[in-house]
């Protein structure tokens, strides 16, 4: 069975790929299909924005859709980033630029108040509409400084309180064991697979 990944990012695709992997499904993206509507990310919350993509792919393609919507919440910024980790330092702005601004904004504060956890929302759509959406949650802390090159965005920052480590050093295989893409894409494949059951 063929699903649709909603996501132009490579790097994202490649995680969800790999936390998917032995599930039997064929996994394509919007880069596999031709011109397809352009999903304006402006929800309030994860959820909101994963469903609008799974929804409006969906529905484009008829063919069942992961629309993913991810992000980094630091406490002392009440929250954010949050919906706005991509593009927190701006549009079109690089991750480096968007953990230079979170490094400065958090400047001379301590570990303890640098409490963050990453969200995922993952929303399931076929032509038919939502079919199910669910939320993985990661807790960590932003480190002082950039280290380790595995991963994307934040991940250089993002220390695992356990391991001492950021998501950057631990590389792919620890960070699969424990992120909020694997927490939540593990409640999806629950969701997926009663869907094939039924079909
Ligand atoms: P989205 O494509 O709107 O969901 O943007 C997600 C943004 O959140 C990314 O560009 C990163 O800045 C951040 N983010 C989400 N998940 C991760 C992760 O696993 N590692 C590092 N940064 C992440």
């Amino acid at each position: 069975m063929e699903l649709i990944v909603a996501t132009k990012n490579k790097k994202k695709l490649k995680e969800i790929k790999t936390i998917l992997k032995g599930f039997g499904l064929k996994i394509s993206s919007l880069a596999d299909y031709g011109a397809l509507p352009r999903v304006i990310e402006n929800g309030k919350t994860f959820k909101e924005n994963s469903i609008k993509k799974a929804v409006k792919i969906a529905q484009a393609t008829g063919k069942l859709t992961l629309g993913e919507d991810s992000g980094l919440c630091v406490e002392a910024l009440n929250g954010g980033p949050g919906v706005y980790s991509a593009r927190f330092s701006g549009k079109g702005k690089s991750d480096s630029q968007n953990n230079l601004k979170l490094l400065k904004l958090l400047k001379g504060m301590s570990l303890s108040k640098r409490k963050a956890h990453y969200v995922c929302a993952v929303a399931l759509a076929d032509k038919g509409g939502l079919v199910g959406v669910v939320e993985g949650k990661c807790n960590g802390l932003i480190g002082f400084k950039l280290k380790g090159r595995s991963g994307f965005g934040y991940d250089p920052l993002f220390v695992i309180p356990k391991y001492q480590k950021t998501f950057a050093q631990l590389g792919e295989k620890i960070k699969h064991t424990l992120s909020h893409r694997y927490h939540a894409l593990k409640r999806a494949k629950i969701i997926i697979k009663k869907y094939i059951e039924k079909r």
